[in-house]
């Protein structure tokens, strides 16, 4: 069993953090990842802050590594959606890792849970990876840096990429944590793995990515080429840990493949709602799962019952029928708390369920993109009619028991 465990420095968006960690979690194997609720932050000075209208933002830095990082992507940047983004040493981001296992190690002295297995036990373990995602530009550029000698430590660098592939962050970030772990992993430093990259892309995980280009044809390929899996190989590279990584490189690119016919077909997924197991999920995409929780899903199948849509000031009106999905969700709830609950999701005076219209939206566009998720989310003028858009014969329930 491998483990990683997944932060974030403090301006990352909590809602694209869980869909990353939710979305590895669907692919059970070797590789167990932990979510890690308390962001880090990121403190000092930038050692330079990139412009967006930074003449130089273009040119690529030539890094003297040292053996000092993951020569995984090296993708310029040019288009920013920040006038301006701080960029620090690489040093800094593994610091920041340095003192979140630390820290945790401490807290889980200071506060033992005996009651716990020792794998439910969150705290990293000194071979456990830990990725630090982060909006915060490293002075070279890079999008994924691990550092050397270690092989534990990774930052992965979250914006930007829409700007390369057609695809929502959640994909290639996915993508390069795996191939992160599956290199570490199997060559143990990147002094070993090093001299196997392709300097001309071939769709492999091993490719160095100079340009643009080169990012979307490893993205829409997802693949190890037969040099590479020969070279794994010669590793004893971990059987389970190279299934998992296949199959999470196969769905990245499902996803990316199936953005790219969308745009030309304008064919909208369908949508299975599993109720029991609290999912959205969408076959084509590779059967795609979008989870919410008990709340989300009733706010969710109750607008999917009413196609005509509703104003959600009128929602008291339907308490009965919101309760009843509630509760054949939550079977094993008392009727009072379940009241309780949906009283205050359908309270006229509470945010609640415009709470839960705007976290269903958000993940819906983490996992699906803006374009694709837009029938399926739940939306309307303010105070006017709100429904979802999606034509309900391409809706199935899966049943319940
Ligand atoms: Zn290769």
């Amino acid at each position: 069993m491998i483990r990683a465990h997944l932060i974030r420095t403090l301006e990352v968006d909590e809602e694209i953090f869980a869909s990353v960690v939710q979305y590895l979690q669907q692919f059970k194997g070797e590789v167990e990842f932990v979510h890690h609720d308390e962001p880090v932050v990121m403190s000092g000075k930038p050692k330079r802050v990139i412009k967006k209208v930074d003449d130089d933002f273009d040119v690529q830095e030539e890094f003297l590594m040292n053996k000092l990082c993951d020569s995984e992507i090296r993708v310029k940047s040019v288009d920013l959606d920040f006038d301006e983004v701080n960029a620090y040493p690489w040093e800094k981001f593994f610091d920041l890792i340095k003192t979140f296992r630390k820290k945790s190690n401490q807290e889980e002295i200071e506060n033992p849970l005996p009651a716990l297995k020792p794998e439910q036990n969150t705290a990293p373990q000194d071979n456990d990876h830990v990725f630090i995602l982060t909006y915060q530009a490293n002075t070279e550029k890079w999008f994924v840096g691990s550092e050397a000698h270690s092989g534990r430590n990774h930052f992965i660098h979250l914006l930007y990429w829409h700007h390369y592939i057609l695809s929502e962050p959640v994909y290639p970030v996915a993508y390069h944590i795996m191939s992160t772990i599956l290199k570490n992993e199997t060559f143990g430093d990147i002094t070993k793995y090093l001299p196997l990259t392709h300097d001309t892309p071939k769709g492999c995980m091993m490719d160095m990515c100079w340009n643009k280009t080169d990012v979307i044809l490893k993205l829409r390929t997802a693949d190890i080429c037969p040099d590479c899996m020969l070279a794994l190989a010669d590793q004893s590279v971990n059987r389970k840990l190279l299934n998992q990584t296949l199959k999470v490189f196969d769905h990245v690119r499902s996803q990316v493949l199936f953005r790219e016919r969308f745009l030309a077909l304008q064919s909208y997924p369908h949508l299975v709602l599993d109720r029991k197991k609290g999912e959205l999920v969408f076959p084509e995409l590779s059967n795609l799962k979008v989870k919410l929780n008990p709340l989300e899903l009733t706010t969710y199948c109750f607008f999917i019952q009413h196609p005509l849509g509703i104003i959600l000031s009128y929602l008291p009106d339907y308490f009965e029928e919101i309760l009843a999905i509630y509760m054949e969700i939550n079977p094993h709830l008392d009727r009072d708390s379940a009241m309780e609950r949906v009283s205050d999701l359908t309270n006229p005076l509470s945010n609640s369920v415009s709470e839960k219209i705007s976290r269903i939206k958000a993940k819906l566009k983490n996992m699906l993109g803006e374009e694709i998720a837009q029938p399926f989310i739940i939306q309307g003028p303010n105070g006017g009619l709100k429904k979802i858009e999606i034509p309900r014969d391409q809706v199935t329930y899966l049943h319940l028991g």
